[in-house]
């Protein structure tokens, strides 16, 4: 049987369909139509009978329904059982919720047959300086260029992942098409058809479940209208999209490990958008990271253009440049550059669910949304096809001149000290080899850039193929093109909103708040290559002990340690103050394990507890402190398991929700309770010591109601823990709830404009005249001549009074910590903090609540990224962190979420001690 296929019968067939169950009555309504297209999406397509459809592996038609995750890899494993010698499926992972994370690889039978070798030439390719004369060429000469296809990083853009199901069928099943037979042979096609299937069954199922007598194209209808958080992101509700060098998540990890695996040449990052956009690829928009190479850049263009081809042949709309910019390397089409692959984005209007109609009434079908990215697919494997040794021959280039700038340019390694924070400076080096980058650990002390560095620190040498990854990863700093940010500064002045997608700050040595030294040397130094996968192990120093044991405060791992002890039951202390015992100075927050209330086997257990947290625990034998508090102080806070709650669900801003639920179970392995804020208003909160308030995305105001509000003051009162997160913090703070005694501030100029005003209302008042179209009956339709002799003049009468600040995209901003505050016991004295939008708070006064951490002065404050002028002068030393004692309770407000993605490390410990130092003092006043 010979089956001619193309889109447009998919259409039809899902037409008459739908047509066949409408009901005559219903003629009323606009009937859902085909969507008209008939176009053979690949002219002259011959399928092979013997390879399997869709329809008949899964029941439906390409595009007729939205294929489920547990689908999806039933259909990749039929397709490599019925051709074994053209493709072949692997698992690489698995999501949080236990689902199979796997991928296909399709090629010709020759290039199947030598999978491994293909990998290993890739490898060494990808590493210049281990190549041997002559062995570059020979390898771009003989051997396939890897193409890679990833979709669905967004559960709730259904259409990608079945079109990388008809995009392997066709591969597969192309029968005498020239084309076909020449991307096989001369391409290997990597095709991950599901990133993301916790957000994918989340999203159909909420689809699935509200469906009714036939797809509903209104996007008011329940089906299309997402649930909160919605299937965009994975379990622990994060944008997987944004994950590429952090690494956070197991998927993203897996995916990394897996494109470090293969090196890639070519990388298309398959996405949706709004269902009223039609297709977005390249060339992005500005601004782009400096690190990208102009052969990148013509690369994707030249892909672009083939795209644009099909498209035009197709009757397919499209556009380019106008949106997504290219300069943050966290995207699925960023961070593949920085290997030396030629990464872009596809973007098309989705249709999330069957069928969506467009503003203009027209419908977009599921499947049509299916045909244009499939199109788009086979365009770049086409492209690669064709131009196989010139992709190849760029890969090798860019990891040459990679390390030959590496040794050419002033900054040739980066040094991380061990010192101060051993468990911080292992977790940088580690997320960094798990970019790809080798990572020496130093074997003994070492002179470098004119100083010392104790074993253990770790050198990062620039003269390596990921270099550019390496320098935009590292350095404080990665420049905007001026004229972009002048225009944006214009902008934003002028009232229109910036043009920049994403955070522009995201050195990792701010985030993780460690040093790195750039060294004009690349230092000789015997170390060892950090693995991807190494964990630090902790140690207990000293001989078992009946005293117990001490572990000093101030890293995460220590906080890991207090986690896990007090899940074990170990009777926990936590000095307020710093002290000395022995040689060591122990700072505030330093934990005791006080071996006379223990049970039996404390050291087994300590020694355990130390080994999986990394912490270094030192046994005591002589109790006798020369200075601070001693171990049998009241000093010495005993610490409670404390119960946290977190609110959940419609209105919290659902990432930050996530973000925090994910640093305190997976980063510090502690449980939280999920409430959903609707129950906040009734609910008996006393069975919680720790109650975490995320930022809002609605209101919590409304959400909570006057009943609401009243039951969390009184749980504080009772002595309860409330935390405010980012916006969450503006509710605490809010007019009538006034939990925190903070105010959000207008912008800076609102000063300037309202002292004109005042002068002008003062001025009308001398003017009696009223115009016809003034109806209030006073003076204030005239007013005194202004002469405005300077755009910002202009600027100052135009802008609305108390407008708010701009908003920012995202910068890190230094803030200073006050000592001697339960809140910053062991806390650095400078912290990096991620500010983004537009939540700026005046000062508090000293007798009104505690000012625990400000921003920096306006000369300091900005660390990094791009922070309008106005911004940063009115920003600094305004409140972070603020505390305030509320009856036997307390309430902390964090004015900038301190979890943001889960990439600020810097900031773990001062949130560690809002939750396990708060429920400690709050406890302390509540037993006493
Ligand atoms: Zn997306």
């Amino acid at each position: 049987m010979r089956t001619k296929f193309t889109l447009g019968r998919v259409g039809i067939v899902v037409a008459s369909l739908l047509c066949a169950v409408a009901p005559p009555w219903s003629a009323a309504r606009a009937p859902i139509a085909a969507s008209g297209s008939s176009v053979e999406y690949w002219p002259g397509a011959d399928y092979d009978p013997s390879i399997p459809s869709v329809r008949r592996v899964l029941g439906f038609e390409f595009g007729a329904e939205m294929a489920r995750a547990d689908q999806v890899t039933r259909y990749f494993e039929a397709l490599a059982a019925a051709a074994p010698q053209r493709m072949r499926t692997f698992e690489y992972g698995e999501s949080w919720e236990g689902r199979k994370l796997i991928y296909g690889v399709i090629s010709s039978e020759r290039n199947i047959s030598r999978l491994e070798e293909i990998k290993s030439a890739m490898a060494k390719l990808a590493d210049p300086r281990r190549l041997g004369p002559g062995e570059s060429a020979a390898i771009i000469q003989s051997m396939p260029a890897v193409v890679w296809l990833s979709h669905s990083v967004h559960g709730n853009e259904p259409g990608t992942t079945d079109a990388a199901l008809l995009t392997a069928y066709h591969l597969l099943a192309s029968r005498g098409d020239p084309r076909v037979a020449k991307m096989l042979e001369e391409t290997v096609i990597v095709v991950l058809p599901l990133q993301n299937p916790d957000g994918r069954e989340r999203f159909i199922n909420s689809n699935r479940a509200a469906r009714g007598l036939e797809p509903d194209p209104s996007p008011l209808s329940a089906e299309r209208d997402e649930p909160w958080p919605g299937g965009r992101m994975n379990h622990y509700v994060f944008d997987m999209n944004r994950d590429w060098f952090t690494q956070t998540q197991p998927e993203m990890r897996a995916h990394v490990g897996l494109m470090l695996e293969w090196m890639p040449v070519v990388v298309a990052d398959i996405h949706e958008m709004g269902a009223n956009q039609t297709f977005f690829f390249p060339p992005e928009a500005d601004p782009l990271n400096p690190h990208l190479t102009s052969k990148q850049l013509s690369n994707v263009e030249l892909i672009a253009r083939n795209n644009a081809a099909w498209f035009d042949k197709a009757g397919l709309r499209y556009f380019n440049r106008e949106i997504f910019d290219g300069f943050f390397p966290g995207y699925g089409s960023g961070w593949p550059n920085y290997q030396g692959a030629s990464a872009m984005v596809y973007e098309q209007g989705s249709s999330r669910g069957l069928v969506a109609r467009r503003s203009d009434g027209s419908l977009l079908h599921f499947s049509d949304t299916v045909k244009s990215q499939f199109i788009a697919s086979l365009s770049a494997v086409e492209v690669v096809a064709n131009n196989r040794s010139r992709f190849l021959t760029d890969f090798a280039n860019y990891r040459a001149t990679a390390v030959a700038e590496g040794q050419r340019e002033p900054v040739k390694a980066y040094v991380i000290p061990e010192a101060p924070d051993a468990d911080m400076a292992a977790r940088l080096a580690v997320t960094l080899a798990r970019n790809g980058i080798e990572v020496r650990r130093a074997e003994a002390a070492f002179a470098a850039c004119g100083r010392r560095f104790e074993a253990g620190s770790y050198v990062v040498s620039a003269a390596q193929p990921t270099k550019r990854l390496i320098r935009t990863l590292l350095d404080e700093k990665t420049e905007m093109k001026a004229d972009f940010v002048k225009r944006q500064e214009e902008r934003v002045s002028k009232g229109l909103p910036d043009e920049i997608y994403d955070v522009t700050a995201w050195s990792l040595p701010l985030m993780f708040n460690v040093p790195a030294v750039a060294c004009n040397n690349d230092p000789i130094v015997k170390g060892t290559l950090v693995a991807r996968d190494w964990q630090p192990s902790g140690t207990v120093i000293g001989e078992a002990s009946s005293v117990g044991y001490l572990v000093p405060w101030g890293s995460t791992a220590s906080a890991r340690f207090l986690t896990a002890a007090l899940r074990a039951g170990l009777p926990v202390k936590s000095s307020n103050k710093e002290f000395t015992l022995g040689s060591v100075r122990y700072p505030a927050g330093s934990l005791f394990v006080d071996g006379a209330l223990a049970s039996e086997n404390l050291a087994s257990r300590v020694l355990e507890l130390a080994r999986q947290s990394g912490a270094r625990v030192t046994a005591v034998s002589d109790s006798w402190v020369t200075d601070g508090p001693s171990l049998g102080s009241p000093n010495m806070l005993h610490m409670p398991l404390p119960r946290v709650a977190l609110v959940w669900d419609e209105p919290t801003e659902r990432y930050s929700a996530g973000h925090a639920r994910f640093v305190l179970e997976r980063q510090f392995g502690y449980p939280v309770t999920l409430i959903r804020a609707r129950r906040v208003s009734a609910a008996n909160l006393d069975g919680f010591d720790v109650i975490v308030v995320p930022g809002e995305g609605g209101s919590y105001a409304a959400a909570f109601g006057k009943r609401g509000a009243e039951n969390l003051k009184n749980w504080v009162q009772r002595g309860g823990v409330l935390i405010g997160l980012g916006s969450g913090t503006r509710y605490l703070a809010e007019k009538g709830i006034d939990l925190l005694p903070l105010k959000l501030e207008n912008a800076l100029e609102s000063d300037a404009t309202k002292d004109s005003s005042a002068k002008a209302g003062a001025g009308a008042k001398t003017d009696s005249a009223t115009s016809d179209s003034d109806k209030s009956d006073d003076a204030d339709s005239r007013v005194d001549a202004k002469e405005l002799t300077t755009e910002a003049d202009l600027q100052k009468a135009e802008r609305p009074l108390k407008a708010p600040p701009r908003p920012v995209a995202g910068v890190l901003a230094r803030a200073d910590v006050e000592d001697e505050h339960w809140l910053t016991a062991g806390v650095a004295s400078r912290l990096n903090v991620l500010v983004t939008g537009n939540d700026i708070y005046a000062p508090v006064r000293l007798n009104d609540a505690d000012t625990v951490a400000r921003f920096a002065a306006p000369d300091q404050v900005l660390a990094s990224g791009v922070l309008w002028e106005e911004n940063r002068r009115q920003l600094a030393f305004k409140p972070f962190v603020v505390s305030k004692a509320t009856g036997r309770g307390v309430v902390v407000g964090f004015t900038a979420d301190p979890n943001f993605r889960a990439h600020m490390a810097g900031l773990n410990l001062i949130f560690i001690n809002a939750i396990f130092r708060g429920a400690a003092i709050t406890y302390d006043a509540n037993t006493q």
